[in-house]
């Protein structure tokens, strides 16, 4: 047996580093392992930055989680010395009968979130990047803005490891079992471990590892283009606030310039191509890159110059694209997360609070109601 700990989290990505710092920030002890290298490429964190939205259109029962993340992302930015928040303002651009346009209005009015409805003309002309189309509206919420998402990995790893936690990359995790008396035995592809509790916070491959969420957690390949503008001011943090925008060829996002140079686009659900996590492929084509830059040319002013990053992600998503957090029915000892339907990233900070909280308590305050795995099985079939 190689160690003994009070928790071992496998998966130090986004969840699971946020979970390793939490923990060791109390004083536990903590084993954080990981397969590939902190930070990596081939999960679903990587890819300069991530969309922070308090308007949050998919429940407005999301708000107090993401307030909370954002409380949490201003603490570790100033324990770690460098910004991971850039607030840039958000949009949320739809249709007036779109249930985006509808659940982001929704949210700000239940929460009391400062924001403001702007037609097509008047977000085009605040925003010179932009170029909606007619007949759109926008909600604007001040406070939206991106995280830095492979530094906030490294800053909880590094305020982790200085709080006491192990992390070892490199490391996969094969399987694990309970053992008598309590707790969990985790074997590795170099050692094997005991911990009192294990939160697997796998992403694309949590399915793999978890035999409950193997239906209810489907990877999912998508692809994120960034275009060299013609005019880069526009489309800099200060001028260019993040952007979710339903048109007619789907769902797309965009950041700001930061980190490539070039605007940041994707589009949701990218060309629904889902299957094991290491089965999707990594590379990346031409047929990636049209969707993409169709959208930088039609919706943006002057975006679609020369590509100067194409990269493929994983989401990993559950049937109601809602999260999953938990532990296991009958394994109180192993605890759950990931499972975050490509809106999860602004989430982590929280989510590491509540892993921890849930690791040494057993219990957290957070309403977990809508995050719990018992929703499925009581779907019928
Ligand atoms: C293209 C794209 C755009 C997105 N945009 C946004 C956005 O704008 N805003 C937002 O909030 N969210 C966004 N998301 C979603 C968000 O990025 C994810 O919800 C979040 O990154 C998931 O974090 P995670 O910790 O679950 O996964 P990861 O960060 O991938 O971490 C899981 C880790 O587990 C490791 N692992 C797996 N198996 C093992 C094993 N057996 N042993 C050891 N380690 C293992 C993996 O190597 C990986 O490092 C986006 C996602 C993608 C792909």
């Amino acid at each position: 047996m190689a160690g003994a700990y009070d928790v071992i989290v496998v998966g130090v990505g986004g969840m699971g580093s946020a979970a390793c710092y939490h923990l060791a920030k109390r004083g536990s002890r903590v084993l954080g392992l990981e397969r590939f290298d902190v930070p990596h490429s081939f999960g679903s964190s990587h890819g300069t930055t991530r969309i922070m939205r308090l308007a949050y259109f998919e429940s407005p029962a999301y708000v107090p989680f993401v307030r909370r993340a954002l409380e949490l992302w201003k603490e570790t930015e100033k324990a770690y010395g460098e910004q991971i928040y850039f607030r840039t303002g958000g949009i949320d651009a739809a249709r007036e009968d779109n249930a985006v346009f509808r659940g982001s209005l929704e949210s700000c009015r239940a929460h009391d979130l400062p924001h403001k409805v702007l037609t097509a003309d008047e977000a085009n002309r605040r925003f010179p990047g932009y170029r909606l189309p007619d007949g759109h509206l926008a909600v604007f919420q001040p406070d939206g803005g991106f995280i830095a998402s492979e530094r906030a990995i490294l800053a909880h790893v590094t305020l982790a490891q200085a709080a006491g936690a192990e992390i070892h990359c490199r490391e996969k995790m094969i399987d694990w079992q309970p053992v008598a008396g309590g707790g969990v035995r985790v074997r590795t592809d170099r050692a094997t471990y005991e911990a009192g509790r294990l939160i697997v916070a796998a992403g694309a491959w949590i399915g793999e590892l978890v035999p409950d969420l193997a239906l209810i957690s489907v990877p999912e390949r998508q692809v994120l283009g960034w275009f060299q503008p013609a005019e880069p001011k526009h489309f800099r943090p200060d001028e260019f606030p993040v952007l979710v925008l339903i048109v007619d060829e789907g769902f797309f996002y965009a950041t700001p310039i930061w980190g490539v140079p070039g605007l940041k686009i994707g589009r949701y659900h990218h060309r629904n191509e889902r299957g094991p996590a290491d089965s999707l492929s990594r590379e990346v084509d031409a047929a990636d890159e049209a969707p993409l830059r169709h959208a930088a040319a039609r919706y943006f002013n002057g975006a679609d110059g020369p590509l100067m990053a194409l990269k493929t992600c994983l989401f990993t998503i559950t049937p109601d694209e809602h999260f999953i957090i938990d532990t296991l029915p009958g394994q109180p000892e192993v605890i759950v997360a990931s499972p975050c339907s490509g809106h999860g990233f602004k989430f982590s900070s929280v989510i590491g609070e509540i892993l921890a909280d849930l690791a040494r308590d057993g219990k957290t305050s957070a309403d977990l109601s809508q995050f719990r795995l018992g929703r499925f099985s009581a779907q019928p079939a």
